[in-house]
């Protein structure tokens, strides 16, 4: 942009987004807590999804210290739904840490905000320009995509080295009295009319400084050559009753997909050895020698499989029915347990587990 432009350019957006903006609850004040706990919801999320999140949040943990100290069980079912279960664990393990090492305040420059777990470049330009009105970026897809085109910049957004390449071209166009606006703008702008694949150009307050409009090639931008592969799994997951009629359920890995969360049990199929047996006996098979678990009467509920997609993952999960017949039937080497059919919606559930409880049709009526 041509350097004599920059001055006219912020103003017209900023006249934009004062009148256009958004009406959010974490607008309502400079406060970080709120700025940071709502840009962690929104990572992957939509904003209508993460409204009613952010107001439960809030109300149940309204500062650092009650975030810090809330239990795991209620933290999980604070996020329940919201998937990506690692950023709940992350506030609060950055709650504990801003009050330990930072007398409970949050740092006010993006370098130092990245410090704080769970923290990235995007976030920390984010909280640092809106609480702190520190002249830095917060440059994310939006701003790949507004940038990109209105600078028609070529520059590969699925290379490694594109945020700081943007956040560079971006830093010149900052106006120094309201980065934080001039950030949520873009994010607006991003959101509601310079969309992936219809821009409202037409409605665009700055169209007049773009250069892909001027030239017809908005939909060029941005360029990003790499695609995500996703990989594809093929699982099962067994609906177990016990001779008392209870529910096994899986609790998952700390670390990892759906970390902490209880689903149905799950197994991979290529962990299966089918050579020389049936599915239904490699089941057993497998419960056998992994958890020291006889499973019996293990079938195939031939219902429609459940898909389940991660970013990276494209999930295709089948559904096996089998009984502990033993009444002492023991679960001390599986890592979960049993629990009734009326508490089976009682644990912080995956979207994935809300799936294959209606699937089997075990969601509570
Ligand atoms: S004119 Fe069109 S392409 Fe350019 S910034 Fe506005 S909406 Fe995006």
């Amino acid at each position: 942009m041509n350097p004599n432009d920059v001055a006219a350019f912020q103003t017209t957006f900023l006249t934009w987004y004062d009148t256009n903006k958004r009406d959010l609850p974490w607008r309502q004040n400079h406060d970080p807590y709120l700025v940071w706990l709502s840009e962690v919801m929104l990572q992957q999320t939509q904003v209508q999804t993460v409204l009613p999140y952010f107001q439960r949040f809030t109300q149940a943990l309204p500062n650092l210290t009650a975030l810090a100290q809330v239990d795991e069980t209620q933290l999980l079912k604070l996020w329940e739904g919201l998937g990506y279960y690692s950023r709940a664990r992350n506030l609060k393990k950055a709650a504990q840490q801003l009050l330990a090492d930072y007398d409970g305040q949050f740092p006010t420059t993006a370098a130092e905000l990245e410090n704080i777990i769970g923290i990235g470049p995007y976030t920390a330009g984010a909280i640092a320009s809106i609480a702190f009105q520190q002249v830095v970026p917060a440059v994310d897809g939006n701003a790949y995509r507004v940038f990109s085109r209105l600078l028609a910049d070529d520059f590969d957004i699925s290379q490694s080295k594109a945020r700081p390449h943007f956040a560079q071209v971006i830093q010149p166009l900052l106006p120094p009295q309201r980065p934080g606006d001039f950030n949520q703008a873009v994010m607006d702008l991003g959101a509601s009319i310079c969309t992936t694949k219809d821009p409202a150009c037409l409605l665009c307050p700055i169209q007049a400084y773009c250069t892909s409009y001027q030239t017809g090639t908005q939909l060029d931008f941005p360029v990003k050559t790499k695609k995500i592969r996703q990989k594809k799994v093929q699982l099962i997951a067994l609906v177990i009753q016990n001779a008392q009629g209870a529910y096994l359920l899986q609790q998952r890995p700390e670390q990892g997909l759906l970390g902490g969360l209880t689903t149905l049990p799950l197994v991979d199929l290529s962990d299966l050895d089918v050579t020389e047996q049936t599915l239904p006996q490699a089941l057993q098979t497998y419960f056998a020698h992994n958890y020291n678990l006889a499973l019996t009467q293990v079938q195939d509920l031939k219902l429609k499989p459940v898909v389940h997609v991660f970013t990276h993952l494209h999930w295709t999960i089948h559904l096996f029915g089998a009984k502990l017949g033993d009444p002492q039937a023991d679960v001390a080497y599986f890592p979960g347990y049993f629990v009734p059919k009326a508490r089976l919606g009682d644990q912080a559930q995956a979207t994935l587990q809300k799936k294959l409880l209606k699937r089997a049709d075990l969601s509570k009526k």
